[in-house]
């Protein structure tokens, strides 16, 4: 079980956010520092997993949940494309210890990652 983090405080509604979508499983609020016009992570309920890896080895269809959130706020959000990313590891910018995607959309820069 991964410990307490800010994203689960928010899932338990101790820190409230704008809910822009919301399943079973999984939530979608925006980033409160966005770094695309839009911006909007996409969070499992559960704090078992710290990160991808874990998530996708433990529970793939959650996973695939995620995934399919992220379309639906793209498509809600901007024209339907986006970039998903996960930070994964301290190193490579993870500062939240709690899977996490983020959806960058509208009008991204071309060719950069
Ligand atoms: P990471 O760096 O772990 O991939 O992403 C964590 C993200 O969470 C960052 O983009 C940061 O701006 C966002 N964030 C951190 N604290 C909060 C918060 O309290 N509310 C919201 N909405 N986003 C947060």
């Amino acid at each position: 079980m991964a410990e307490a983090t800010i994203f689960g405080k928010i899932v338990a509604g101790e820190i409230p956010v704008e809910k822009l979508a919301e399943t079973e499983r999984v939530i979608a609020f925006p980033d409160i520092a966005p770094q695309a016009p839009v911006h909007i992570l996409v969070v499992p309920k559960t704090t078992e997993y710290a990160n991808v890896t874990e998530l996708a080895a433990g529970d793939p269809g959650l996973l695939a949940e995620m995934v399919a959130v992220a379309q639906s706020v793209a498509n809600e959000h901007s024209d339907g494309d986006y970039r998903l990313i996960f930070n994964t590891g301290a190193n490579a910018g993870q500062t939240v210890f709690h899977v996490h995607a983020h959806v960058l959309a509208g009008g991204l820069e071309e060719g950069s990652l």
